[in-house]
């Protein structure tokens, strides 16, 4: 998913937020939505769809207001359905405040049990989460605990927090303030910026700082809770320091990421050039032409016919109003998206030897529609080359992968694997390589590689 906040003293925001949205679009394309708040009421407009399907001018001048959240939404857990759109909406006597989460908590049953939800009941962690932050809220008419809006929100999160477990980079409002938490490992990226003429804006990724014309000014850190207001900024850090252990995904400079973002003092597409120049140095092959497959295996195709000094060309085309087949979450509907998305150019690949970089595999269904669609095109051979290790177990922290007996490399070895793609070679980058190309030193979630994951999970791979 992508999260988008932003706190602009004086500026009407819902346009803005529009705007940071539309750069996030790629984490997550089932539902968009926006709260945004006037300092006294919280309106929340989302639905179903692209952010441009969801808003409109129209829309978006219906939401008046200079602080806001938004949200992007690609489903991990709960079904793809207009209850699970985001922002989550709650109120609670004289308060209401609404929370937007990318990532996935590991331990939502134990916490549903512990406030009496059926694990049914729980449609969403960000359903959970609102829930349990309303719980916290001071509930008695002339309570001593009674606080003003925005204290009564922050004072509740900072209770809450110590309590979830898993991946979550949140923003949260109420009429008053907007908050931005990365939990302790840092999973999901999460940065902060200022624009000009005041204010400030958090967001999952720098384009959509970018975009809003906001300088980036740094990440929010693992394990840190961030408050805009009236105030300006300031920082909390309610975790106990001995749990806090970056774990930033790897698969966001993989994959996750648009190249044009920044992670880490990186900029994505440099590291995905360099993961296929050391992919081209450890497994190279004779051939006539390096293609990538569009979008995600582009730069690192680059890298490869850099390295390996084999021309650069484009052997296939991507329709571009087609997003991430990927993230569309139905199995029957991903092969046939494949087949809407790309096309080959017969004439550019016809009795050409070709090296194919993809950046991973999953399943392996697109790559094997793809490999099909090159040879029918005339493809003399077809190596494919993939710039990230086999991706063996499935992740728990925000993507949305398939239990192991759907991922392809946790089936199948390499040999069977080739053949089941039915390619002329196959190979894969090493989690050395993967890391070097990244070149900042430790700090990853590589457990969908490995196996090993950082946090305990209720969950069996
Ligand atoms: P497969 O051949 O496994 O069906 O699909 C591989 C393709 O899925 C690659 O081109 C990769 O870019 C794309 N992909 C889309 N979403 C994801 C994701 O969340 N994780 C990974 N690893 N690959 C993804
Ligand atoms: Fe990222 Fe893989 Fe870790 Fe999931 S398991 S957070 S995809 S590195
Ligand atoms: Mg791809």
């Amino acid at each position: 998913c992508g999260v988008f906040a932003v706190y602009a003293p004086g500026r009407k925001v819902a346009n803005l937020t529009f705007d940071g949205l539309y750069a996030l679009q790629h984490r997550g394309q089932e539902s968009a939505g926006m709260a945004v708040s006037d300092h006294n009421s919280v309106t929340v407009y989302k639905n179903m769809g692209l952010v441009s399907n969801v808003f409109d001018e129209r829309t978006l001048a219906s939401l008046p207001g200079d602080l806001a959240i938004g949200h992007t939404r690609y489903s991990t857990t709960g079904a793809s359905n207009w209850r699970n759109a985001q922002p989550v909406y709650r109120s609670v006597g004289p308060y209401g405040f609404a929370i937007a989460h990318n990532g996935n908590l590991t331990n939502t049953s134990e916490l549903a049990e512990q406030i009496g939800m059926l694990p049914g009941m729980v449609s969403s962690d960000s359903d959970l989460m609102a829930e349990l932050i309303a719980m916290r809220f001071p509930k008695e008419k002339g309570d001593t605990r009674e606080l003003r809006p925005g204290e009564a929100l922050v004072s509740a999160t900072l209770s809450v927090l110590p309590e979830l477990q898993g991946a979550y980079s949140l923003v949260l409002m109420d009429a008053e303030v907007v908050v931005a938490v990365r939990d302790p490992h840092g999973f999901r990226p999460l940065c902060i910026g200022e624009l000009d003429g005041g204010g400030h804006v958090f967001a999952s990724e720098t384009p959509a700082l970018d975009v809003v014309g906001a300088q980036f000014i740094r990440e929010i850190e693992p394990g840190e809770m961030v408050v805009a207001d009236d105030h300006g900024v300031r920082s909390y850090h309610p975790f106990d320091p001995k749990t806090l252990e970056p774990k930033l995904c790897i698969f966001e400079f993989v994959y996750f990421a648009r190249p044009d973002s920044r992670l880490l003092d990186q900029e994505v597409h440099g590291t995905r050039r360099r993961m296929g120049m050391y992919l081209a140095q450890t497994m190279p092959v004779e051939a006539d032409m390096v293609m990538g497959v569009p979008d995600s295996g582009v730069p690192a195709a680059e890298g490869y016919a850099l390295a390996s000094k084999i021309p650069y060309g484009q052997g296939l085309v991507k329709n571009r109003y087609i997003g991430r087949t990927f993230i569309s979450p139905d199995p029957a509907s991903r092969v046939s998206a494949v087949r809407r998305k790309l096309n080959p150019l017969s004439e550019n690949i016809s009795g050409k030897r070709l090296v194919v970089v993809d950046d991973s595999i999953v399943r392996g269904t697109t790559t094997r529609s793809m490999v099909k669609m090159l040879r029918s095109a005339g493809a003399a051979e077809v190596h494919l080359r993939i710039s990230s290790p086999p991706y063996k177990w499935p992740c728990f922290y925000g993507i949305n992968t398939p239990s192991r007996k759907d991922l392809l490399a946790a089936r199948y070895d390499m040999e069977e694997m080739r053949e089941f793609l039915e390619a002329d070679s196959l190979a894969f980058l090493s989690l050395d390589d993967l890391r070097k190309a990244i070149s900042v030193d430790g700090g990853f979630c590589d457990a969908c590689l490995t196996g090993n994951y950082p946090t305990k999970t209720s969950q069996q791979p």
